[in-house]
């Protein structure tokens, strides 16, 4: 274990399965205390309860959808009954689906929207009571939402206006000591890639890996050390920023 965080409080939105995954495990092995949501019972949600008991302290893995206000706010709660208080917010669970956008139904922008943006502002604000001087708040979004992404209007506005948020919380909640930033990932090889068919992955891998500087694509590892480093005192003096974590896209 290092100690980069250690005796920190934090809160990982969708911590089951991949990115969110990562961090979670990271963060507990980097000495923290860490509670994480998920939608969906399963081996993942087995698999991090188990990983997480092999690690040093108090972690907790609890159904949440954060799609939907009233289980944010009762996530909340448990952090508060849990911790007490937090360091540390990640707002990590996000959806994506690829649809042309004439066809982009209101039900589907609904969902992609709440899950994506919707569910940060209310973690957050729900969290901004248990959170003191500093703390460090990290939005995951996108290295597309800059860039643009045909079929993912939906995916990329969403990730666009977590910058926004982002910039008027960094002035809004400096005052209190409350920093806040985004971790922008480009193509991180989540174990989604295990699950597609071989030749898809392949074909993924080497598309996305030409448009990178460094001629691959990032682990779910090093995602994990930029949002690790954010949620440290490391980054004291770092606010509003939006880091791309993306090989050199
Ligand atoms: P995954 O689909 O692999 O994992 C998403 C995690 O979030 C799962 O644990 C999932 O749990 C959880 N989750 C999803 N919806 C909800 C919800 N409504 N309530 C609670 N938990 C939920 O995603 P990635 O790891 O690929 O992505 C993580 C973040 O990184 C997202 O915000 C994504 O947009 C962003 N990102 C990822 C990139 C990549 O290359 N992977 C690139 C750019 C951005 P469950 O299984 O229970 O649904």
């Amino acid at each position: 274990m290092d100690f980069l965080l250690y005796g920190k409080k934090i809160l990982v939105t969708g911590g089951t399965r991949g990115i969110g995954h990562g961090i979670v495990l990271a963060a507990a092995r980097a000495g923290a205390d860490v509670l994480t949501c998920h939608r969906q019972d399963g081996e993942a949600v087995d698999s991090l309860v188990h990983a997480l008991k092999e690690t040093d302290g108090d972690h907790h893995v609890i159904r949440a959808d954060v799609g939907d206000t009233d289980e944010i706010d009762r996530l909340l709660a448990e952090a508060k009954d849990r911790f007490g208080r937090l360091d540390g917010v990640v707002n990590n669970a996000g959806v994506i689906s690829h649809i042309p956008f004439a066809e982009l139904e209101p039900d589907e922008w609904a969902r992609v929207i709440d899950t994506n943006l919707t569910a940060a502002y209310r973690v957050t604000q729900q969290a901004l009571p248990l959170m003191g001087r500093a703390s460090s708040v990290v939005n995951i979004g996108s290295r597309g939402a800059a860039a643009g992404i045909p079929l993912r209007a939906h995916y990329t506005a969403a990730k666009a206006g977590m910058i926004g948020m982002t910039r008027s919380l960094a002035k809004e909640l400096g005052p209190q000591g409350i920093r806040v930033n985004v971790v922008a990932p480009g193509v991180i090889e989540t174990e989604a890639f295990d699950t597609m068919p071989a030749e898809r992955a392949e074909g993924l891998r080497a598309t996305y890996s030409k448009k990178t500087a460094l001629g691959r694509l990032g682990t779910v590892e090093e995602l994990a050390g930029a949002v690790l480093f954010l949620l440290s005192d490391h980054s004291a003096y770092l606010t509003g920023e939006t880091i791309n974590v993306d090989g050199g896209i």
